[in-house]
């Protein structure tokens, strides 16, 4: 078995505490990690995702109000309108421009990103098509002002037109009554062919005017065309009638061509309300892909806003999961901490240090009180072992010096001191225990000359014999043999009774007869002999100490009265006596 190596309290002391600052110190820490992952989390759903979904629903609204406007760009009259309308459509662009690049910024998902960069592109296209978008209005709305103008003025034309045929019919039909008059019906003829063609040529001019008006209202370049090919045979056709009239021919023709430079030449109605027709078909291509790619950017922001939201929704329930994980983990690494810090203080301090300290006093306390047979406490603690080793050689003193207060130092048996105490000891434990106490007081014959014979050295070897050859009669632990003064001795026979004493007594005398030990003053054959009193307490007696030794003394005096070698009970001594 190896030695328990010991180790000193002050560094069991040390060793607890900086396990306990460990400890403390790694609670803290996995606390101060924890909180700041959860306030990570918490700065990443509030800063970035709320200001994403923040930006993502402003850019959602203003590609819808941007498609609103686009839509209002194909309706405008006045060239203010057109202007407002143009600079709205900029500021609009640049507005979801501005939120498109933050929203980039914010966005970390690689798809997202490359989506929102693509539709910036688109974005950034729109926004260079504007100066084209600005040109091609601009060139819509002049043509069709000037188309309105000449409309307007066909307008009027249209009403003068009617207006001057109506004089002419009425010139015509004046011309009737006189030719019937003067019977000219050569002339009337004329006249009535004349009436005739200008019934046709205001009906074909009536009709043309119509068509021209209806050129404002034409949504196709076909029908424009038919709209020209249409008027220009009613020209034609006019020109014929005009060339064919006999009278105020000019009148007819000047009409014509008055109505015909509006249809001919650079900037004629046709041409005029093609080019308005052109330009707006071409605006209003740049404005469709411009709403569409606006309706891009809606929907794409929609479905930002929506992932967004979701993904909020989730990081709220990871976060409300990792804060209830975040507090169970704290509640355990302090259940932990404790048990550790109760771990630590009770394997150091209660059992390391306390308990040794206790069992150290403990065994202190039983070789105080004369309990020698102490265990002595098993520690490895330096200092108390020490300790322990001192008590150990204290024990082993306190042995000596107990065995020697105890003990008579010449034959070895107990002395006086030690009988005093055992004697009261025995007595009370009869009387309680309802038990006898027997008493034998034995004394060595004629021991005096025996001395003035062979001598003290030979005196106190005679003694230890006597004292031997007592030890080896007795049977029972509990009997005790002691040495009362001088050569006189006693044993204490814890229950034993009158008649076990007497026996024990005799087998005592008969015993030292048997050693043999030479004494030529003996009147007993020349050999030591001894006598002895014997007596016996139990109940109902009422006896102390001194009485009982008393008695004792008076069977061993009376003995020695009677002749020696012998034994002699109290309870047989003449009434003389006691
Ligand atoms: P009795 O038969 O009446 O007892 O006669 P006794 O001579 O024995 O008389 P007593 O008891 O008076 O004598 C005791 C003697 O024992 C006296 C003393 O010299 C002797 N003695 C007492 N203690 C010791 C001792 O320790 N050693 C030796 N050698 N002798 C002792
Ligand atoms: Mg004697
Ligand atoms: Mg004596």
């Amino acid at each position: 078995m190896t030695a328990k190596r010991l180790t000193s309290l002050k560094h069991k002391i040390a060793l607890a505490f900086y396990i306990i600052l460990g400890m403390a110190l790694l609670n803290g820490m996995i606390a101060i990690l924890l909180s700041q992952q959860l306030r990570s989390e918490i700065e990443h759903l509030v800063g970035i995702d709320v200001v994403k979904v923040t930006t993502a629903l402003q850019l959602a609204k203003n590609s819808e109000k941007l498609q609103i406007i686009t839509t209002r760009l194909n309706h405008y009259d006045t060239e203010q309108q057109r202007l407002a309308l143009l600079s709205e459509l900029t500021t609009q662009w640049e507005l979801l421009l501005h939120d498109s690049r933050t929203l980039a910024n914010l966005e970390t998902s690689h798809k997202e990103h490359a989506e929102l960069n693509s539709t910036i592109d688109t974005q950034l296209d729109s926004l260079q098509q504007l100066s084209l978008l600005n040109d091609l209005t601009d060139s819509a709305l002049q043509a069709k002002l000037q188309v309105e103008n000449i409309q307007a003025n066909l307008t009027g034309m249209a009403s003068g037109f009617a207006d001057e045929m109506q004089i002419q019919l009425q010139q015509i039909n004046s011309h009737y009554a006189p030719l019937i008059a003067q019977k000219k019906f050569d002339a009337i003829r004329v006249n009535i062919q004349e009436n005739q063609k200008l019934s046709t040529y205001l009906h074909l001019g009536e009709h043309l005017f119509v068509l021209l008006s209806q050129v404002k209202n034409a949504s196709s370049i076909v029908e424009l065309n038919q709209l020209q090919r249409d008027a220009m045979r009613l020209v034609i056709k006019m020109e014929e009638i005009a060339i064919s009239f006999h009278q105020n021919r000019s009148i007819y023709l000047d009409w014509l061509s008055q109505i015909k430079q509006n249809m001919v030449g650079d900037d004629n109605l046709f041409q005029l309300s093609r080019n308005a027709l052109k330009s707006t078909q071409i605006a209003n291509a740049h404005l469709s892909y411009q709403a569409d790619a606006a309706q891009v950017v809606a929907t794409f922001t929609q479905n930002l806003v929506n992932h967004v939201e979701g993904e909020i929704k989730l990081a709220g329930g990871e976060l409300k999961n990792d804060s209830t994980a975040f507090v169970v983990l704290i509640f355990f690494s302090g259940a932990l901490y404790c048990f550790f810090i109760w771990l630590t203080s009770w394997h150091f301090i209660a059992k390391g240090i306390i308990t040794p300290v206790i069992a150290t006093r403990d065994a202190m306390n039983a070789i105080a009180n004369e309990k020698l047979d102490t265990q002595m406490p098993v520690t490895d603690n330096l200092e108390l072992q020490q300790m322990v080793s001192s008590l150990e050689t204290l024990k082993t003193y306190a042995a000596q010096v107990k065995a020697m207060s105890e003990t008579d130092g010449l034959t070895g048996c107990y002395n006086r001191r030690y009988l005093d105490v055992q004697i009261q000891r025995e007595l009370i434990y009869a009387q309680e225990h309802h038990m006898p106490l027997g008493i034998v007081m034995f004394d060595i014959d004629n021991f005096k000359q025996f001395n003035d014979r062979y001598g003290h050295v030979l005196g106190d070897q005679c003694l230890k014999q006597i004292v031997n050859a007592a030890k080896s009669i007795l049977q029972r632990p509990t009997d005790i043999l002691a040495r009362y003064g001088g050569e006189e001795f006693m044993l204490l026979l814890p229950s034993s009774h009158l008649e076990d004493a007497y026996k024990i007594a005799e087998r005592l005398r008969e015993k030292i007869i048997s050693l043999e030990i030479p004494h030529e003053d003996s009147p007993h054959s020349g050999i030591v002999t001894i006598s002895a009193g014997i007596t016996c307490w139990q109940e109902p007696q009422r006896l102390d100490i001194n009485a009982l030794i008393n008695q004792a003394d008076e069977a061993l005096y009376h003995a020695k009265l009677t002749g020696r070698n012998r034994t002699e009970t109290f309870l047989n001594i003449p009434a003389r006596y006691s």
